[in-house]
């Protein structure tokens, strides 16, 4: 397997796929080690996990260079990657123990009453490659700390980090056969579902979301998947400052060269202040440095994977032929490299892909709206349900809409965000079942009920 640059198309590594044969090794191998790891105490299994948190601050200069030299994120947002996994990190290591504790129902009287919280078992892993670190330890950090062994593949787009995560998590004390990697494209992905694991856990696109959920159903184990999106942001007419509002909603949008799953990838906006809103957000967009995302002036750097630029081609090119005017690039930029020109779309609607599809890439169609009530119909025009974002100064006008969001989360006056201490869940084509907060750590779990007599 040819590990690729994305900025610069050379090859950087190349790597032996897992056989279906190593993949089963691997898998036996989880299965003797994990009853093992299951036995060590919490708080020992919490500490390896902290001797990782500290690896990924001591080495991250290391870290974030592979991470942009195989996804091509500018510099900066992958050490902002690598913070943000330790700030998840130092969320499970802190609430940890809270949620995975014996919990007593009745202490008293003639039939005690408790719930123990037992591993799930052997559990996949399956990951994307737009945020390795930090979707990746939403799963395997809390299912480690609750007693599981972890068989992660990363996305083969990701591979090289897939490799650092699993040498540090050895050097932090995590046995051999607890976390392992499996290197490979879909077929080592495919291989895994075929195993009689304890829980399949996914971070990717909705088709193979699917394709999991229903290549797994018969197993009756848990099934988790964090999908995509066409996350909305709307913009009312009372916004104080028009242009900081243009600003965050463009960071929201180009924000590590638009593939982020809450990425917002439409913009409504009223009437009254639309004009404004387009100039101020073209200005700012044409001013972003597009380059080498070595160089620390770079903003957006190209794209992961070259198959993108095809997709955000023919979204652009459809926006055009069904009446949209674009203001800002459009097409692929530079001879080499997955580079594409951050492109500002209006005179959109929903006939267009552009508003209905996933764009992933620096790509943004803006569309004006008369009022409150259109904005909502037009949020909600979509299969997906992951996130949606109103910029307004009046909170119980923005609640209004907020409510009516089909969606796992809302945001007033921000956007493209995650917390650790709250769940992050997909509706619809967007997910089932959340990673983060206290419902992140029992997802990794389950539970045992104890009658206790004499
Ligand atoms: P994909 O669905 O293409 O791939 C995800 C993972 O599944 C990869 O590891 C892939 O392997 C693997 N895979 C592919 N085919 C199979 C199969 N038949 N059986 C098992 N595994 C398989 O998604 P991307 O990696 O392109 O990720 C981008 C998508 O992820 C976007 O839609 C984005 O919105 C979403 N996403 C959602 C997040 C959320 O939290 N909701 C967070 C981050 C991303 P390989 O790549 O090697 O082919």
């Amino acid at each position: 397997m040819q590990i690729i640059n994305p900025a610069t198309e050379e090859v950087i590594r190349e790597i032996a796929e897992d056989s279906q044969e190593i993949i089963i090794k691997k898998y036996q191998a989880a299965l003797d080690g994990q009853p093992a790891w299951a036995a060590v105490p919490l708080h020992q299994r919490i500490a390896c996990i902290s001797k990782f948190y500290q690896l990924l601050e001591e080495e991250k200069k290391e870290l974030a260079e592979i991470l942009t030299s195989e996804v091509g994120k500018p510099l900066q947002q992958s050490y902002n990657e690598l913070n943000g996994a330790r700030n998840r990190i130092e969320f499970f290591i802190k609430n940890a123990a809270k949620w995975l504790g014996d919990e007593w129902i009745e202490e008293e009287g003639a039939t005690r009453e408790k719930i123990v919280y037992e591993p799930l078992g052997v559990i996949a892993n399956i990951s994307a490659w737009n945020y390795p670190y930090l979707v990746g330890v939403n799963v395997f950090i809390p299912a480690l700390i609750g007693g599981n062994a972890v068989l992660y593949k990363p996305s083969e787009y990701a591979t090289l980090t897939g490799l650092q995560i699993q040498r540090l998590l050895y050097r932090s004390g995590i046995p051999e056969n607890v976390f392992q990697v499996i290197t490979g494209k879909g077929a080592a992905g495919q291989t895994l579902l075929e195993l009689p694991l304890n829980g399949y856990f996914f971070t990717g696109s909705y088709r193979t979301g699917k394709y999991i959920a229903e290549h797994t159903a018969g197993k009756l184990v848990p099934v988790q998947l964090e999908l995509g999106g066409k996350d909305p942001l709307y913009v009312m007419d009372d916004v104080e400052d028009i242009r900081v509002v243009a600003g965050a909603a463009l960071e929201g949008a180009v924000y590590n060269n638009g593939q982020s799953c809450c990425a917002v990838e439409r913009i409504y906006v009223q009437e009254k202040i639309y004009e404004p809103f387009v100039q101020a957000f073209v200005e700012q967009a044409r001013k972003m440095p597009v380059g080498d995302p070595l160089d620390a002036k770079t903003e957006i750097g190209p794209l992961s994977r070259k198959e993108q630029l095809k997709t955000l081609m023919e979204q652009v090119t459809d926006a055009k032929l069904k009446g949209a005017e674009i203001l800002l690039g459009g097409k692929q930029a530079g001879a080499k490299g997955y580079f594409f020109e951050p492109t500002v779309v209006v005179n959109t609607n929903h006939n267009m892909k552009l508003m209905t599809e996933e764009s992933f890439g620096p790509v943004i169609g803006i569309q004006k709206v008369k009022d409150d009530q259109e904005a909502v119909q037009l949020m909600k025009d979509t299969p997906y349900g992951l996130t949606a974002a109103v910029y307004s100064k009046n909170f119980d006008r923005a609640e209004a809409v907020m409510k009516q969001m089909d969606t796992g989360t809302v945001y007033w006056n921000c956007c493209d965000r995650v917390s650790a201490g709250l769940p992050w869940s997909g509706r619809k084509n967007s997910g089932l079942g959340a990673t983060l907060s206290y419902q992140g750590i029992r997802a990794f779990v389950q539970p045992k009920a104890y009658h206790l007599r004499g």
